[in-house]
């Protein structure tokens, strides 16, 4: 494992050909792999930066990225507490 804090991205990748999935630590200046390490098929990128950490500022983790509209979401519907009804007897 990388130390904490070293700006090495990890890109996920996925095979076109064989379906294959699979992590790649590659720093910024790398090129994007291209070729399937199971079959030497096309590839391609799905997402990148699990859990990476940023050296300064302006970067948020990137791994909520799919999920990027629930803030807004939850933050439209407050639920109100609901009284309980008086009994009628
Ligand atoms: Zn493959």
């Amino acid at each position: 494992m990388p130390e904490i804090g070293a700006a090495m991205p990890t890109y996920q990748y996925a095979c076109t050909a064989c379906t294959h999935e699979f992590e790649a630590l590659q720093s910024f200046s790398d090129d994007s792999l291209t070729k399937c390490p199971e079959c030497t098929g096309e590839i391609r990128k799905i997402y990148s930066a699990v859990g990476v950490v940023f050296k300064g500022s302006g970067f948020y983790k990137t791994d909520s990225v799919k999920k990027k509209t629930v803030s807004e979401s939850t933050a439209a519907a407050p639920v109100a507490p609901v009284a309980p009804a008086p009994k009628a007897d």
